[in-house]
């Protein structure tokens, strides 16, 4: 199936981010529920059951990390675990727009893919802030029973943040929960802030899967935290939208250089190039291939009109 890489046409999730706040206290969280924009990303390749999981609670919790930072940049997430799963990536812009894709080897559909059961694997989270221009990447090993776990590790090591993620997946919804305690000036506060996460991280320990996928923020909470009192703040809307455009692949047409792209011309009567995250479909003829190395021949013969 091709799907027009066009937002116009990608179906929005209203509620797709939305964060809260336990009022009085230092500590804030992240409901993140996709159904739309996770279809859109599983839709675009045949995902073995396994795999899909995992693309979806990486989607989720990329999704989560965009909400943490208030969608003040852009966030991406990479699971490197070879040879079972080369790449496993999601990426959510302070926009909201969604993408992601994962790369999974021969056998790797009949395999365990718990964390502790891959070993070498790494997590990569990067974080580009808007505002300052910083970009910002951090490295976790995959560990524990979970891939939630290895999120957790993240923000234990690169802000030194207690934070409790979870994280779930399934054909038609991924979704997770962040609770974090944010840092306090006072000793006191910083006692009570911890009580509170602690509260607040119990509760949540009692989640199913099912009841992330299938309760919405307002219905969570409530499940959760009805003996509290929470501020949750106004949905961020999320939507499946590709970054790809002819000019950014004649972009990468340039890196691979004049030489290397008229060779494929030469040989294939086109040089086809279609992005794997929307399966947009991108081709070059001759004429296009002079445009797109216009630049180069400045000083060389002059070209033919078209
Ligand atoms: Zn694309």
């Amino acid at each position: 199936m091709r799907v027009m890489n066009d937002s116009l046409f990608t179906p929005v999730d209203p509620e797709g981010i939305r964060r809260f706040l336990f009022e009085g206290a230092g500590v804030r969280g992240v409901i993140v529920r996709l159904e739309h924009s996770w279809r859109q990303i599983l839709g675009r390749d045949d995902y073995p059951d396994n795999i899909a999981q995992v693309l979806g609670e990486v989607t989720a919790a990329t999704a989560l990390f965009a909400g943490d930072i208030q969608l003040a940049g852009h966030v991406s997430v990479q699971l490197k675990a070879s040879p079972l799963l080369p790449l496993v990536f999601a990426e959510c812009t302070a926009e909201g727009r969604m993408r992601g894709l994962a790369r999974w080897g021969e056998d790797a559909a009949s395999r365990s893919l718990r964390p502790d059961e891959l070993p070498g694997a790494v997590l990569a989270i990067t974080i580009e802030r808007q505002e300052s221009g910083t970009r910002y990447q951090g490295l976790v090993p995959l560990e524990g029973d979970h891939l939630a776990r290895s999120f957790e590790a993240y923000f234990a090591q690169s802000e030194q943040l207690p934070t409790a993620i979870y994280l779930a997946s399934d054909a038609r919804t991924c979704a997770g929960v962040l609770i974090q305690q944010i840092p306090a000036e006072g000793g006191a506060e910083r006692e009570r802030d911890a009580i509170t996460f602690e509260h607040a991280k119990i509760l949540a320990d009692t989640l199913q899967a099912e009841e992330l996928l299938k309760l919405d923020a307002t219905e969570l909470l409530r499940r959760l935290y009805h003996e509290d009192d929470l501020r949750l703040f106004d949905a961020h809307p999320v939507r499946f939208q590709c970054r790809c455009s002819r000019d950014r692949v004649a972009g990468m047409l340039r890196t691979i250089g004049r030489e290397e792209c008229f060779s494929v011309l030469a040989e294939q009567g086109q040089v086809a190039v279609t992005c794997e995250f929307c399966n947009e479909h991108y081709a070059f003829d001759g004429i296009d291939l002079e445009q797109v190395f216009a630049s180069d021949t400045l000083n060389a013969a002059p070209q033919r009109a078209q």
